[in-house]
């Protein structure tokens, strides 16, 4: 995900093709994306941060969003606490994740710019992503 920002969803809900839905590529169906190539992501649309993002309570910790003993004591608590601050917008206990908050469609990190705010801090999955995601490999690239 986006160089200067961008990373890794790994799940998909029902949404909108990219800002004016052009080159048919729609963003819930990774069979139209368009496969992914070094340096793609300058002057990308960013796509992939609109995308749900499960993260870990490491990723958390690295946000600077959870401490070390909240991740360590009760997950269902930090979540409890980081939903309601806006930063989460679910906890699954069965798998650990955490489901970061969208603004709008897109993640509660990415700019107006439409770049990553935490690039450096950024979650696992949006590193790896395309490498991983729901079609590795390819992604919902769009032009600005
Ligand atoms: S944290 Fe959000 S804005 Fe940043 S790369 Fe991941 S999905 Fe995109
Ligand atoms: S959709 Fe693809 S090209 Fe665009 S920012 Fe995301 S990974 Fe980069």
């Amino acid at each position: 995900m986006k160089n200067s920002g961008r990373a890794a969803p790994i799940r998909l809900s029902d949404r909108f093709d990219g800002p004016k839905g052009v080159d048919g590529i729609a963003i819930d169906r990774p069979s139209t994306w368009q496969k992914y190539h070094s340096g793609d992501c300058k002057g990308c649309w960013g796509g992939c941060c609109t995308l749900p993002v499960e993260v870990s309570a490491f990723d958390l910790m690295r946000l600077g969003v959870a401490t070390e003993d909240e991740a360590a004591s009760s997950q269902k608590k930090l979540a409890k606490r980081l939903i309601k601050e806006g930063v989460l917008q679910r906890y699954h206990p069965t798998t650990g994740l955490f489901v970061l908050e969208q603004r709008g469609r897109d993640c509660i990190y990415l700019g107006k710019d439409r770049l990553c705010t935490v690039y450096e801090k950024r979650p696992e999955v949006c590193r790896q992503f395309p490498k991983i995601g729901p079609r590795p490999g390819f992604c919902p690239k769009q032009r600005k």
